[in-house]
């Protein structure tokens, strides 16, 4: 009866605990973070929240903040973002997207066709276009050097004229610190074909994009070590995503990265609870990864502790699944800590798969493997494919291996020599 009693105590607990992950987690997704980007300071928002957050866990600040700033030019979409093609009005995200370089412009004008010759070679004179004319190619079935080519020449065209790309896959947005003189549109060809073939061949726009220089923050928790220590291990997980692209549509950005996020609050209240001995913690959320590992490459730089007593870094972005296993990138640069990890997963049954990947540039570990820091990357793999579009909602999160990964870390960690 006791030995129940506490069971059952004891995983009421650990529900209460994932519960507030998951809550921490689906707010970081709401519509009130804005996408956690630049439009109505949905970043800023966040890494209040974040610090916040920290703060309730009991992590300290470190040289009295918790936060570090930096600054950057990015190019917003801050409120109209509309297109009609005959009268039928299409929707941002579903219908359309932006390229997150477009330019802003307005008008009602004709469509004008662009071959694949002209696209490909580039021969052909882009400044003399009609910058009345909405220039369309369709971009269907391309790849390789091929889709490569014609992409950059869409992009020079887009300095002399509106341009539209119509696809058959999936859109995938991003951000950029550059703009174009025009607008550049993606159109699904399901609709392109709908509304162009029918009864009109005109199509109005109006699309507000604006360059800014943007001061993001990235959020800094501290744990000591139980005993004093000069050795620091660094949790780092990228809190930023894409924001709103126009004033109705915003990217939520739930596996990329709000489940990070999750993931690192989850490590963070386990050692709080419980510290590590040698090791004093760092808990890092970056700002301004998608435009191009923009906080981490600021921390390296300017570094809140000394970068040779960081012994380990664990980077962690994109967390909500897990069904297929997780990925390692560097676990051929850290082969021990790989067959480590490996060893705790095949003791436990912790995780599906552990896959070995070795460095890519592709999340924040990047400039610190490149400055000479051990790290590991690590993702989830499983069934949702949403990435950088408007479906990748906290509803489609699985959190399939969530509690199970972040036993194995722990461990991990706890097991550090
Ligand atoms: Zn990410």
């Amino acid at each position: 009866m006791r030995i129940t009693l506490l069971i059952s105590f004891f995983s009421l607990n650990l529900v209460a605990q994932t519960e507030r992950v998951k809550d921490f987690t689906k707010q970081l997704c709401s519509p009130e973070f804005h996408g956690r980007g630049y439009v109505n300071a949905g970043d800023s928002i966040a890494a209040n929240h974040i610090a916040k957050t920290f703060e309730e866990i009991g992590l300290k600040q470190l040289n009295g903040t918790y936060f570090q700033s930096f600054t950057f030019p990015v190019n917003t979409f801050p409120t109209k973002m509309e297109v009609k093609i005959g009268d039928k009005q299409l929707t941002p995200g579903v219908d359309f997207i932006v390229n997150e370089a477009s330019g802003k412009g307005n008008g009602t004008t004709e469509f004008q066709s662009l071959g694949i010759y002209e696209l490909y070679t580039g021969k052909y004179s882009f400044s003399k276009l009609d910058k009345n004319k909405m220039f369309y190619f369709l971009n269907l079935g391309y790849g390789g050097d091929t889709l490569t080519k014609v992409r950059e020449n869409l992009k020079i065209i887009a300095k002399y004229a509106p341009v539209m790309e119509v696809v058959n896959t999936k859109f995938t947005w991003s951000v950029s610190e550059t703009a174009y003189k025009f607008p550049f549109i993606q159109i699904q060809e399901s609709v392109f074909k709908i509304h162009f073939q029918s009864n009109s061949t005109a199509v109005s726009f109006d699309i507000d994009a604006q360059i800014k220089n943007h001061t993001a923050r990235n959020v800094i928790g501290y744990l000591p070590a139980t005993k004093k220590s000069k050795k620091t291990i660094m949790i780092t997980a990228h809190y930023d995503h894409l924001g709103r692209m126009g004033s109705s549509t915003y990217f939520p950005g739930a596996n990329d990265n709000a489940s990070g996020n999750g993931m690192l609050i989850s490590l963070a209240e386990k050692f709080k609870a419980k510290g590590l001995k040698k090791y004093n913690l760092l808990f890092v959320a970056f700002a301004g990864e998608e435009i191009g590992l923009y906080g981490s490459k600021y921390m390296v730089s300017h570094p809140p502790v000394d970068l040779k007593s960081v012994h380990f870094l664990l980077n962690l972005d994109i967390m909500g699944s897990g069904e297929e296993g997780i990925t390692v990138v560097n676990a051929t640069l850290f082969p021990e800590e790989f067959t480590r990890l490996e060893n705790i997963n095949k003791g436990k049954n912790y995780i599906a798969q552990i896959k070995r990947r070795g460095p890519a540039a592709n999340s924040d570990h990047y400039f610190f493997t490149e400055a000479g820091v051990p790290a590991f990357y690590i993702y989830t793999m499983g069934p949702n494919k949403h990435y950088h579009d408007i479906y990748d909602t906290y509803q489609e999160l699985s959190f399939s291996a969530f509690g199970n990964l972040s036993n194995l870390l722990e461990e991990f960690f706890r097991g550090m020599k």
